[in-house]
Protein backbone atom coordinates (compact mmCIF):
# COMPACT_ATOMS: atom_id res chain seq x y z
CA UNK A 1 0.00 0.00 0.00
CA UNK A 2 1.44 3.57 -0.83
CA UNK A 3 2.51 5.60 2.03
CA UNK A 4 2.93 9.65 1.55
CA UNK A 5 7.03 8.72 1.73
CA UNK A 6 6.66 6.44 -0.95
CA UNK A 7 4.96 9.15 -3.29
CA UNK A 8 8.59 11.20 -2.75
CA UNK A 9 7.29 13.95 -0.76
CA UNK A 10 10.27 15.91 1.49
CA UNK A 11 10.34 15.83 5.33
CA UNK A 12 8.60 19.16 5.91
CA UNK A 13 5.45 17.91 3.85
CA UNK A 14 5.42 14.59 5.97
CA UNK A 15 5.89 16.32 9.17
CA UNK A 16 2.66 18.47 8.26
CA UNK A 17 0.82 15.51 7.06
CA UNK A 18 1.72 13.73 10.27
CA UNK A 19 0.15 16.37 12.28
CA UNK A 20 -2.47 16.77 10.38
CA UNK A 21 -3.64 13.03 11.14
CA UNK A 22 -3.94 11.66 7.45
CA UNK A 23 -2.61 8.48 7.76
CA UNK A 24 -2.69 7.10 3.96
CA UNK A 25 -2.88 8.68 0.87
CA UNK A 26 -6.21 8.80 -1.48
CA UNK A 27 -6.60 7.68 -4.57
CA UNK A 28 -6.41 10.68 -6.53
CA UNK A 29 -3.19 11.55 -4.37
CA UNK A 30 -1.77 8.22 -4.79
CA UNK A 31 -2.09 8.26 -8.79
CA UNK A 32 -0.99 12.77 -9.46
CA UNK A 33 1.38 13.06 -6.99
CA UNK A 34 4.47 10.96 -8.27
CA UNK A 35 3.12 12.23 -11.71
CA UNK A 36 3.28 16.16 -10.50
CA UNK A 37 6.96 15.58 -9.14
CA UNK A 38 8.87 13.29 -11.21
CA UNK A 39 7.76 14.82 -14.63
CA UNK A 40 7.19 18.11 -16.30
CA UNK A 41 3.77 17.33 -17.23
CA UNK A 42 0.54 19.00 -17.85
CA UNK A 43 -2.11 17.15 -16.57
CA UNK A 44 -6.07 16.32 -16.22
CA UNK A 45 -7.47 15.21 -13.14
CA UNK A 46 -11.14 14.00 -13.36
CA UNK A 47 -11.83 13.93 -9.67
CA UNK A 48 -14.65 14.75 -7.33
CA UNK A 49 -14.72 16.93 -4.56
CA UNK A 50 -13.74 15.37 -0.96
CA UNK A 51 -11.69 13.38 -3.10
CA UNK A 52 -8.24 14.47 -1.20
CA UNK A 53 -7.37 16.84 -4.60
CA UNK A 54 -6.41 19.65 -3.19
CA UNK A 55 -3.70 18.01 -1.58
CA UNK A 56 -3.28 16.07 -4.59
CA UNK A 57 -1.76 19.43 -6.60
CA UNK A 58 -1.09 21.13 -2.70
CA UNK A 59 1.86 18.81 -1.81
CA UNK A 60 3.37 18.66 -5.51
CA UNK A 61 3.39 22.00 -5.96
CA UNK A 62 4.50 23.73 -2.65
CA UNK A 63 7.34 20.63 -3.10
CA UNK A 64 8.30 22.27 -6.36
CA UNK A 65 9.00 25.74 -5.04
CA UNK A 66 11.43 27.66 -5.11
CA UNK A 67 11.43 29.13 -2.03
CA UNK A 68 14.44 31.42 -2.54
CA UNK A 69 12.79 33.64 -4.91
CA UNK A 70 9.65 35.77 -4.55
CA UNK A 71 8.29 35.54 -7.65
CA UNK A 72 5.07 34.46 -8.19
CA UNK A 73 5.45 30.44 -9.49
CA UNK A 74 2.34 29.01 -8.79
CA UNK A 75 -0.94 30.11 -10.04
CA UNK A 76 -4.27 28.15 -8.61
CA UNK A 77 -7.47 29.47 -10.30
CA UNK A 78 -11.13 28.64 -8.29
CA UNK A 79 -14.35 29.36 -8.99
CA UNK A 80 -15.76 30.70 -5.61
CA UNK A 81 -14.16 32.95 -2.82
CA UNK A 82 -15.16 30.40 -0.06
CA UNK A 83 -12.55 27.60 -2.53
CA UNK A 84 -10.12 29.89 -3.04
CA UNK A 85 -9.91 31.36 0.82
CA UNK A 86 -10.33 27.02 1.89
CA UNK A 87 -7.39 25.88 -0.92
CA UNK A 88 -5.15 28.91 0.53
CA UNK A 89 -5.98 27.78 3.97
CA UNK A 90 -5.20 24.22 3.48
CA UNK A 91 -1.71 25.09 1.40
CA UNK A 92 -0.65 27.27 4.60
CA UNK A 93 -1.09 24.20 6.79
CA UNK A 94 0.01 21.87 4.39
CA UNK A 95 3.26 24.03 4.23
CA UNK A 96 3.80 25.11 8.11
CA UNK A 97 7.10 23.70 8.32
CA UNK A 98 8.49 25.15 5.15
CA UNK A 99 10.55 28.54 5.39
CA UNK A 100 9.81 31.79 3.49
CA UNK A 101 7.17 30.50 1.50
CA UNK A 102 3.97 33.24 1.11
CA UNK A 103 0.68 32.01 -0.52
CA UNK A 104 -1.74 35.26 -1.12
CA UNK A 105 -5.71 34.66 -1.76
CA UNK A 106 -7.32 37.13 -3.86
CA UNK A 107 -11.33 37.05 -4.88
CA UNK A 108 -13.73 39.55 -5.47
CA UNK A 109 -15.62 41.70 -2.82
CA UNK A 110 -12.43 42.28 -0.57
CA UNK A 111 -10.08 45.13 -0.73
CA UNK A 112 -8.17 45.25 -3.73
CA UNK A 113 -5.14 47.40 -2.64
CA UNK A 114 -4.56 45.35 0.53
CA UNK A 115 -4.36 42.34 -1.53
CA UNK A 116 -2.18 44.09 -3.88
CA UNK A 117 -0.14 44.93 -0.46
CA UNK A 118 0.30 41.61 0.11
CA UNK A 119 1.42 40.20 -3.41
CA UNK A 120 3.89 43.45 -3.82
CA UNK A 121 5.35 41.84 -0.56
CA UNK A 122 5.89 38.49 -2.32
CA UNK A 123 4.09 35.75 -3.30
CA UNK A 124 5.19 32.65 -4.63
CA UNK A 125 1.89 31.00 -4.89
CA UNK A 126 -1.42 33.38 -5.83
CA UNK A 127 -5.17 31.51 -5.17
CA UNK A 128 -7.37 33.65 -7.19
CA UNK A 129 -10.91 34.08 -8.42
CA UNK A 130 -10.71 34.79 -12.32
CA UNK A 131 -12.65 37.89 -11.96
CA UNK A 132 -10.80 39.55 -9.82
CA UNK A 133 -7.56 38.35 -11.20
CA UNK A 134 -7.87 39.63 -14.16
CA UNK A 135 -8.67 43.14 -12.73
CA UNK A 136 -5.24 43.03 -10.84
CA UNK A 137 -3.33 41.76 -14.00
CA UNK A 138 -5.29 45.13 -16.21
CA UNK A 139 -3.91 47.08 -13.03
CA UNK A 140 -0.49 45.46 -13.05
CA UNK A 141 -1.20 44.40 -9.50
CA UNK A 142 0.28 40.93 -10.78
CA UNK A 143 2.70 39.75 -12.83
CA UNK A 144 1.81 35.82 -13.40
CA UNK A 145 4.00 36.13 -16.68
CA UNK A 146 6.98 34.05 -15.21
CA UNK A 147 4.80 31.11 -13.29
CA UNK A 148 5.64 27.83 -14.03
CA UNK A 149 2.64 25.84 -12.72
CA UNK A 150 -1.19 26.57 -13.33
CA UNK A 151 -4.00 24.83 -11.30
CA UNK A 152 -7.27 24.98 -13.07
CA UNK A 153 -9.58 23.23 -9.65
CA UNK A 154 -12.98 22.87 -10.04
CA UNK A 155 -12.88 24.15 -14.11
CA UNK A 156 -15.89 22.62 -14.88
CA UNK A 157 -17.42 24.97 -12.26
CA UNK A 158 -15.91 28.03 -13.09
CA UNK A 159 -17.36 27.54 -16.51
CA UNK A 160 -20.45 26.74 -15.37
CA UNK A 161 -20.12 29.95 -13.67
CA UNK A 162 -19.50 31.68 -16.99
CA UNK A 163 -15.93 32.23 -16.27
CA UNK A 164 -14.77 30.99 -19.47
CA UNK A 165 -13.80 34.29 -21.28
CA UNK A 166 -12.07 35.35 -18.25
CA UNK A 167 -9.94 32.10 -18.01
CA UNK A 168 -9.16 32.36 -21.40
CA UNK A 169 -7.57 35.78 -20.92
CA UNK A 170 -6.10 34.93 -18.10
CA UNK A 171 -4.07 31.83 -19.73
CA UNK A 172 -3.01 34.07 -21.83
CA UNK A 173 -1.26 36.07 -19.69
CA UNK A 174 1.07 33.52 -18.79
CA UNK A 175 3.99 31.25 -20.24
CA UNK A 176 3.54 28.67 -22.26
CA UNK A 177 6.11 26.80 -20.97
CA UNK A 178 4.54 26.49 -18.03
CA UNK A 179 2.26 22.97 -16.72
CA UNK A 180 -1.21 23.17 -16.29
CA UNK A 181 -3.01 20.89 -13.92
CA UNK A 182 -6.58 20.88 -14.03
CA UNK A 183 -8.58 19.18 -11.99
CA UNK A 184 -12.71 18.62 -12.77
CA UNK A 185 -15.52 16.83 -11.37
CA UNK A 186 -17.18 16.41 -14.56
CA UNK A 187 -15.56 16.53 -18.37
CA UNK A 188 -17.91 18.91 -20.53
CA UNK A 189 -17.33 19.91 -23.94
CA UNK A 190 -16.01 23.36 -22.98
CA UNK A 191 -13.30 21.84 -20.48
CA UNK A 192 -11.79 19.87 -23.59
CA UNK A 193 -11.99 22.83 -25.28
CA UNK A 194 -9.58 24.22 -22.57
CA UNK A 195 -7.40 21.48 -22.80
CA UNK A 196 -7.08 21.88 -26.05
CA UNK A 197 -5.93 24.96 -26.27
CA UNK A 198 -4.15 25.64 -23.22
CA UNK A 199 -2.25 22.24 -22.38
CA UNK A 200 0.14 20.11 -24.27
CA UNK A 201 -0.13 16.16 -24.53
CA UNK A 202 -2.12 16.37 -20.58
CA UNK A 203 -1.50 13.00 -19.19
CA UNK A 204 -4.92 12.06 -17.79
CA UNK A 205 -5.68 10.06 -14.69
CA UNK A 206 -9.33 9.58 -14.02
CA UNK A 207 -10.94 8.86 -10.30
CA UNK A 208 -13.89 6.47 -10.27
CA UNK A 209 -15.94 7.01 -13.48
CA UNK A 210 -16.70 10.00 -14.99
CA UNK A 211 -19.33 11.92 -14.12
CA UNK A 212 -20.22 9.59 -11.43
CA UNK A 213 -20.92 10.78 -7.82
CA UNK A 214 -18.42 9.89 -4.99
CA UNK A 215 -19.52 6.40 -3.68
CA UNK A 216 -19.79 7.36 -0.14
CA UNK A 217 -22.97 9.15 -1.46
CA UNK A 218 -26.11 7.46 -0.72
CA UNK A 219 -28.80 8.67 -2.96
CA UNK A 220 -32.70 8.47 -2.50
CA UNK A 221 -36.09 10.31 -3.66
CA UNK A 222 -39.22 10.88 -1.97
CA UNK A 223 -42.31 11.67 -4.76
CA UNK A 224 -44.11 14.67 -3.18
CA UNK A 225 -46.59 16.59 -5.17
CA UNK A 226 -45.82 20.57 -5.64
CA UNK A 227 -47.31 21.61 -2.02
CA UNK A 228 -46.04 18.89 0.20
CA UNK A 229 -42.44 19.81 -0.80
CA UNK A 230 -42.11 21.42 2.50
CA UNK A 231 -44.00 19.27 5.20
CA UNK A 232 -41.89 16.54 3.19
CA UNK A 233 -38.61 18.19 4.65
CA UNK A 234 -39.92 18.97 7.91
CA UNK A 235 -40.21 15.19 7.74
CA UNK A 236 -37.02 14.23 6.56
CA UNK A 237 -35.49 16.88 9.05
CA UNK A 238 -37.59 15.37 12.21
CA UNK A 239 -36.08 12.44 11.36
CA UNK A 240 -32.76 13.07 11.08
CA UNK A 241 -32.34 15.07 14.40
CA UNK A 242 -28.13 15.40 14.14
CA UNK A 243 -29.14 16.64 10.25
CA UNK A 244 -26.19 18.69 8.58
CA UNK A 245 -27.76 19.93 5.59
CA UNK A 246 -27.38 21.88 2.39
CA UNK A 247 -31.04 22.46 0.59
CA UNK A 248 -31.00 23.57 -2.63
CA UNK A 249 -33.63 25.44 -4.01
CA UNK A 250 -33.71 26.63 -8.14
CA UNK A 251 -34.19 30.06 -7.00
CA UNK A 252 -33.73 33.02 -4.47
CA UNK A 253 -37.34 33.40 -3.69
CA UNK A 254 -37.66 29.86 -3.06
CA UNK A 255 -34.41 29.61 -0.75
CA UNK A 256 -36.24 32.66 1.52
CA UNK A 257 -39.18 30.75 1.53
CA UNK A 258 -37.98 28.06 2.79
CA UNK A 259 -35.60 29.38 5.34
CA UNK A 260 -38.16 31.71 6.77
CA UNK A 261 -40.55 28.72 7.46
CA UNK A 262 -37.65 26.80 9.11
CA UNK A 263 -37.01 29.32 10.86
CA UNK A 264 -40.35 29.76 12.21
CA UNK A 265 -40.40 26.43 13.18
CA UNK A 266 -37.37 26.38 15.45
CA UNK A 267 -34.83 25.34 13.24
CA UNK A 268 -31.19 26.58 13.17
CA UNK A 269 -31.54 27.78 9.08
CA UNK A 270 -30.43 30.49 6.78
CA UNK A 271 -30.83 30.98 2.92
CA UNK A 272 -27.58 32.13 1.01
CA UNK A 273 -28.41 33.32 -2.34
CA UNK A 274 -27.08 35.62 -4.89
CA UNK A 275 -28.81 39.01 -3.35
CA UNK A 276 -26.64 39.09 -0.46
CA UNK A 277 -24.08 41.05 -0.39
CA UNK A 278 -20.34 39.40 -0.19
CA UNK A 279 -20.41 40.21 3.96
CA UNK A 280 -23.54 38.82 4.42
CA UNK A 281 -23.17 35.34 2.13
CA UNK A 282 -19.89 35.02 4.26
CA UNK A 283 -21.33 35.42 7.96
CA UNK A 284 -24.20 32.74 7.05
CA UNK A 285 -20.93 30.77 5.27
CA UNK A 286 -19.12 31.37 9.14
CA UNK A 287 -21.66 30.33 11.10
CA UNK A 288 -22.58 27.58 8.34
CA UNK A 289 -18.66 26.09 9.22
CA UNK A 290 -19.19 26.76 12.55
CA UNK A 291 -22.57 24.79 13.03
CA UNK A 292 -24.26 27.55 14.30
CA UNK A 293 -26.66 26.88 11.29
CA UNK A 294 -27.85 23.18 10.70
CA UNK A 295 -29.35 23.85 7.68
CA UNK A 296 -27.86 25.95 4.76
CA UNK A 297 -30.95 26.96 2.12
CA UNK A 298 -28.92 27.64 -0.88
CA UNK A 299 -29.64 28.55 -5.10
CA UNK A 300 -26.95 26.50 -7.02
CA UNK A 301 -24.72 29.50 -7.87
CA UNK A 302 -24.57 30.78 -4.63
CA UNK A 303 -23.36 27.25 -3.31
CA UNK A 304 -20.29 26.88 -5.80
CA UNK A 305 -17.40 26.13 -3.60
CA UNK A 306 -19.15 25.53 -0.63
CA UNK A 307 -16.61 23.62 1.11
CA UNK A 308 -17.92 22.42 4.71
CA UNK A 309 -16.74 19.11 5.61
CA UNK A 310 -19.04 17.03 7.44
CA UNK A 311 -22.51 17.96 5.34
CA UNK A 312 -24.55 14.74 6.75
CA UNK A 313 -27.77 15.58 3.98
CA UNK A 314 -28.21 17.34 0.91
CA UNK A 315 -31.63 17.63 0.14
CA UNK A 316 -32.71 19.01 -3.47
CA UNK A 317 -36.13 20.79 -2.81
CA UNK A 318 -36.46 20.89 -6.67
CA UNK A 319 -34.24 19.25 -9.22
CA UNK A 320 -31.84 20.77 -11.08
CA UNK A 321 -32.64 21.00 -14.91
CA UNK A 322 -28.75 19.61 -15.29
CA UNK A 323 -27.55 16.30 -14.58
CA UNK A 324 -24.20 17.63 -13.71
CA UNK A 325 -25.31 19.83 -11.11
CA UNK A 326 -27.23 17.07 -9.06
CA UNK A 327 -23.30 15.72 -9.14
CA UNK A 328 -22.34 19.03 -8.14
CA UNK A 329 -24.55 19.21 -5.18
CA UNK A 330 -24.19 15.88 -3.98
CA UNK A 331 -20.73 16.37 -3.73
CA UNK A 332 -20.94 18.28 -0.94
CA UNK A 333 -21.57 15.49 1.27
CA UNK A 334 -19.70 12.06 1.35
CA UNK A 335 -16.48 13.83 1.74
CA UNK A 336 -13.30 12.92 3.56
CA UNK A 337 -14.22 9.38 3.44
CA UNK A 338 -17.19 10.08 5.42
CA UNK A 339 -21.11 8.93 4.15
CA UNK A 340 -24.23 11.24 3.00
CA UNK A 341 -27.13 10.91 1.83
CA UNK A 342 -28.48 13.05 -1.13
CA UNK A 343 -32.26 13.26 -0.98
CA UNK A 344 -34.78 14.40 -4.05
CA UNK A 345 -38.25 15.06 -3.52
CA UNK A 346 -39.50 14.79 -7.20
CA UNK A 347 -43.46 15.26 -8.58
CA UNK A 348 -44.31 11.96 -10.08
CA UNK A 349 -43.49 13.36 -13.44
CA UNK A 350 -40.25 14.27 -12.31
CA UNK A 351 -39.44 10.26 -12.03
CA UNK A 352 -38.28 10.23 -15.62
CA UNK A 353 -35.48 12.83 -14.74
CA UNK A 354 -34.26 10.43 -11.97
CA UNK A 355 -34.01 7.43 -13.86
CA UNK A 356 -32.15 9.35 -16.06
CA UNK A 357 -29.70 10.37 -13.37
CA UNK A 358 -29.47 6.91 -12.70
CA UNK A 359 -28.41 5.96 -16.12
CA UNK A 360 -26.27 9.06 -16.62
CA UNK A 361 -24.11 8.83 -13.15
CA UNK A 362 -24.02 5.25 -12.78
CA UNK A 363 -26.07 5.29 -9.36
CA UNK A 364 -29.04 4.31 -8.07
CA UNK A 365 -31.59 6.59 -6.94
CA UNK A 366 -34.20 4.24 -5.00
CA UNK A 367 -37.54 5.49 -4.17
CA UNK A 368 -38.27 5.88 -0.30
CA UNK A 369 -41.68 6.04 0.88
CA UNK A 370 -42.27 8.62 3.51
CA UNK A 371 -42.42 7.28 6.65
CA UNK A 372 -46.24 6.77 8.26
CA UNK A 373 -47.52 9.48 10.80
CA UNK A 374 -47.24 6.84 13.68
CA UNK A 375 -43.45 6.62 12.95
CA UNK A 376 -42.71 10.27 12.88
CA UNK A 377 -44.40 10.48 16.17
CA UNK A 378 -42.38 7.74 18.18
CA UNK A 379 -39.34 8.84 16.59
CA UNK A 380 -40.28 12.56 18.09
CA UNK A 381 -41.59 10.55 21.37
CA UNK A 382 -37.93 9.23 21.63
CA UNK A 383 -35.95 12.52 21.08
CA UNK A 384 -38.39 14.07 23.98
CA UNK A 385 -37.39 11.43 26.30
CA UNK A 386 -33.85 11.02 25.27
CA UNK A 387 -33.88 15.27 25.77
CA UNK A 388 -35.48 14.81 29.02
CA UNK A 389 -32.44 12.24 30.59
CA UNK A 390 -29.55 14.11 29.24
CA UNK A 391 -31.06 17.42 30.96
CA UNK A 392 -28.81 18.98 33.01
CA UNK A 393 -29.98 19.72 37.09
CA UNK A 394 -30.84 23.31 37.33
CA UNK A 395 -29.82 23.46 41.00
CA UNK A 396 -31.19 26.59 41.59
CA UNK A 397 -34.85 25.13 41.05
CA UNK A 398 -33.75 22.50 43.97
CA UNK A 399 -35.65 24.94 46.48
CA UNK A 400 -39.20 24.65 44.98
CA UNK A 401 -38.56 20.81 44.69
CA UNK A 402 -40.60 19.89 47.95
CA UNK A 403 -43.52 21.88 46.97
CA UNK A 404 -43.58 20.62 43.34
CA UNK A 405 -43.52 16.80 45.22
CA UNK A 406 -46.15 17.34 47.36
CA UNK A 407 -48.36 18.59 44.22
CA UNK A 408 -47.67 15.28 42.58
CA UNK A 409 -48.20 13.52 45.74
CA UNK A 410 -51.22 11.66 44.77
CA UNK A 411 -50.47 10.73 40.68
CA UNK A 412 -48.91 7.83 40.67
CA UNK A 413 -45.35 7.23 38.32
CA UNK A 414 -47.35 5.87 35.14
CA UNK A 415 -50.04 8.16 35.39
CA UNK A 416 -47.62 11.77 35.52
CA UNK A 417 -46.08 10.14 33.02
CA UNK A 418 -49.00 9.85 31.10
CA UNK A 419 -49.97 13.43 31.06
CA UNK A 420 -46.26 14.51 30.52
CA UNK A 421 -47.00 13.13 27.31
CA UNK A 422 -50.33 14.02 26.85
CA UNK A 423 -49.36 17.69 26.91
CA UNK A 424 -46.42 17.81 25.04
CA UNK A 425 -47.93 15.54 22.04
CA UNK A 426 -51.36 17.39 22.46
CA UNK A 427 -51.78 18.61 18.86
CA UNK A 428 -50.74 14.84 17.87
CA UNK A 429 -53.91 12.34 17.04
CA UNK A 430 -53.07 9.15 16.21
CA UNK A 431 -56.69 7.42 15.73
CA UNK A 432 -57.44 9.97 13.29
CA UNK A 433 -54.04 10.45 11.72
CA UNK A 434 -54.50 14.24 10.92
CA UNK A 435 -52.00 16.36 12.11
CA UNK A 436 -51.88 20.10 11.75
CA UNK A 437 -51.49 21.90 8.43
CA UNK A 438 -47.62 21.22 8.27
CA UNK A 439 -47.83 17.58 8.50
CA UNK A 440 -50.15 16.75 6.15
CA UNK A 441 -47.47 15.00 3.36
CA UNK A 442 -47.60 11.93 5.83
CA UNK A 443 -51.54 12.05 6.02
CA UNK A 444 -52.31 8.10 5.04
CA UNK A 445 -54.80 7.55 2.76
CA UNK A 446 -58.00 6.23 4.03
CA UNK A 447 -60.62 3.90 2.58
CA UNK A 448 -63.00 5.87 1.02
CA UNK A 449 -65.20 3.50 0.64
CA UNK A 450 -67.33 4.13 3.71
CA UNK A 451 -66.49 7.94 3.56
CA UNK A 452 -67.74 11.29 1.92
CA UNK A 453 -65.59 14.30 1.53
CA UNK A 454 -66.84 17.34 1.78
CA UNK A 455 -66.43 21.02 0.94
CA UNK A 456 -67.59 23.82 2.92
CA UNK A 457 -66.97 27.50 2.43
CA UNK A 458 -65.94 28.48 5.49
CA UNK A 459 -61.97 28.26 6.89
CA UNK A 460 -59.21 30.59 8.09
CA UNK A 461 -60.95 33.59 7.17
CA UNK A 462 -63.77 32.78 9.78
CA UNK A 463 -61.25 32.43 12.67
CA UNK A 464 -60.48 28.04 11.74
CA UNK A 465 -57.95 25.85 11.89
CA UNK A 466 -58.47 21.97 11.63
CA UNK A 467 -58.38 21.41 15.30
CA UNK A 468 -61.25 24.34 15.75
CA UNK A 469 -63.38 23.63 12.50
CA UNK A 470 -63.60 19.89 13.66
CA UNK A 471 -64.88 20.54 17.20
CA UNK A 472 -66.91 23.10 15.31
CA UNK A 473 -68.52 20.08 13.09
CA UNK A 474 -68.55 17.68 16.00
CA UNK A 475 -70.79 19.81 18.21
CA UNK A 476 -73.26 21.37 15.37
CA UNK A 477 -73.46 17.90 14.02
CA UNK A 478 -73.15 15.73 17.08
CA UNK A 479 -71.45 12.91 15.68
CA UNK A 480 -68.81 11.03 17.31
CA UNK A 481 -65.36 12.17 17.36
CA UNK A 482 -64.06 9.38 15.49
CA UNK A 483 -66.33 9.42 12.62
CA UNK A 484 -65.64 13.11 11.34
CA UNK A 485 -61.67 13.01 9.98
CA UNK A 486 -59.09 14.90 7.90
CA UNK A 487 -59.78 18.54 7.83
CA UNK A 488 -58.04 20.28 6.42
CA UNK A 489 -58.41 24.47 6.10
CA UNK A 490 -57.19 26.79 3.46
CA UNK A 491 -57.65 30.55 3.87
CA UNK A 492 -61.62 30.55 2.46
CA UNK A 493 -62.87 26.93 2.66
CA UNK A 494 -62.02 23.84 4.03
CA UNK A 495 -62.38 20.02 3.66
CA UNK A 496 -63.57 17.37 5.49
CA UNK A 497 -64.11 13.66 5.53
CA UNK A 498 -67.08 12.17 7.32
CA UNK A 499 -68.64 8.24 7.63
CA UNK A 500 -71.15 7.75 4.90
CA UNK A 501 -73.64 7.49 7.50
CA UNK A 502 -73.77 10.80 8.17
CA UNK A 503 -73.78 11.98 4.72
CA UNK A 504 -77.34 13.08 4.58
CA UNK A 505 -77.37 14.70 8.03
CA UNK A 506 -74.49 17.00 7.06
CA UNK A 507 -76.50 17.58 3.58
CA UNK A 508 -78.83 18.70 5.54
CA UNK A 509 -77.65 20.57 8.67
CA UNK A 510 -75.93 23.44 7.20
CA UNK A 511 -78.93 24.17 5.03
CA UNK A 512 -79.55 27.31 7.27
CA UNK A 513 -76.75 28.16 8.67
CA UNK A 514 -75.46 31.57 8.27
CA UNK A 515 -72.07 32.54 9.58
CA UNK A 516 -70.06 36.19 9.59
CA UNK A 517 -72.92 37.04 7.22
CA UNK A 518 -72.60 34.30 4.80
CA UNK A 519 -74.64 31.32 4.25
CA UNK A 520 -72.85 28.63 5.01
CA UNK A 521 -72.49 25.84 1.78
CA UNK A 522 -71.66 22.29 2.25
CA UNK A 523 -70.99 20.40 -0.96
CA UNK A 524 -70.15 16.68 -1.92
CA UNK A 525 -66.62 16.74 -3.67
CA UNK A 526 -66.25 14.74 -6.53
CA UNK A 527 -65.25 10.94 -5.42
CA UNK A 528 -61.69 11.15 -4.38
CA UNK A 529 -59.73 8.04 -4.01
CA UNK A 530 -57.45 9.42 -1.54
CA UNK A 531 -57.15 12.25 0.96
CA UNK A 532 -55.23 14.74 -1.06
CA UNK A 533 -56.76 17.07 -3.55
CA UNK A 534 -55.18 18.21 -6.57
CA UNK A 535 -54.39 21.92 -7.37
CA UNK A 536 -56.95 22.30 -9.91
CA UNK A 537 -59.33 21.12 -7.43
CA UNK A 538 -57.98 23.96 -5.80
CA UNK A 539 -58.29 26.53 -7.79
CA UNK A 540 -61.60 25.21 -9.15
CA UNK A 541 -62.63 25.66 -5.23
CA UNK A 542 -61.48 28.92 -5.81
CA UNK A 543 -63.04 30.04 -8.26
CA UNK A 544 -66.10 29.09 -7.11
CA UNK A 545 -65.27 30.65 -3.66
CA UNK A 546 -65.71 34.25 -5.27
CA UNK A 547 -69.22 33.88 -6.38
CA UNK A 548 -69.77 33.17 -2.28
CA UNK A 549 -68.90 36.70 -1.18
P1 LIG B 1 -10.65 17.95 -1.02
O1 LIG B 1 -11.12 16.92 -2.03
O2 LIG B 1 -9.31 18.45 -1.32
O3 LIG B 1 -11.66 19.03 -0.83
O4 LIG B 1 -10.49 17.19 0.40
C1 LIG B 1 -11.56 16.77 1.18
C2 LIG B 1 -11.16 16.56 2.63
O5 LIG B 1 -10.33 15.41 2.77
C3 LIG B 1 -10.42 17.70 3.28
O6 LIG B 1 -11.01 17.97 4.52
C4 LIG B 1 -9.00 17.19 3.48
O7 LIG B 1 -8.43 17.75 4.63
C5 LIG B 1 -9.23 15.69 3.65
N1 LIG B 1 -8.10 14.85 3.18
C6 LIG B 1 -7.33 15.05 2.10
N2 LIG B 1 -6.44 14.06 1.97
C7 LIG B 1 -6.65 13.19 2.99
C8 LIG B 1 -6.04 11.96 3.40
N3 LIG B 1 -5.06 11.42 2.71
N4 LIG B 1 -6.52 11.34 4.49
C9 LIG B 1 -7.54 11.89 5.19
N5 LIG B 1 -8.16 13.05 4.86
C10 LIG B 1 -7.72 13.69 3.76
Amino acid sequence: MATFKSLGLNSQLLHSIEKLGFETPTEVQVKVIPLLLDSSTDLIALAQTGTGKTAAFGFPLLQLINTKSKNTQGLILSPTRELCLQITNDLSVYAQNQKNINIVAIYGGANISEQAKKIKRGSQIIVATPGRLKDMIKRKFVNISNIKYCVLDEADEMLNMGFYEDIKDILKSTPREKNSWLFSATMPSEVGFIAKKFMSSPKEVTIGKINTSSKNIVHQYYVVSRNERYSALRTVISLNKDIFGCVFCRTKIDTQKVSEKLINDGYKAAAIHGDLSQNQRDSVMQSFRKKKIQLLIATDVAARGIDVDDITHIINYRLPDEIETYTHRSGRTGRAGKQGISIIFATKSEEKKIRLIEKKLNINVPRQEMPSYEVILNNKIDTWIDEIIKTSINSNLKRYLPGVIKSFKNIDKELLIELMLSKEFKKYDLDLHVKNSDDQANNKKINTNNNDRFFINIGARDQYDWHTLKDFLLSYLKIEKNDIFQVEVMKNFSFFSIKKIHTALVLKSFENLLMNNRKVSVELTKKSKSFSFTSSQKKKKNIKKRRFK
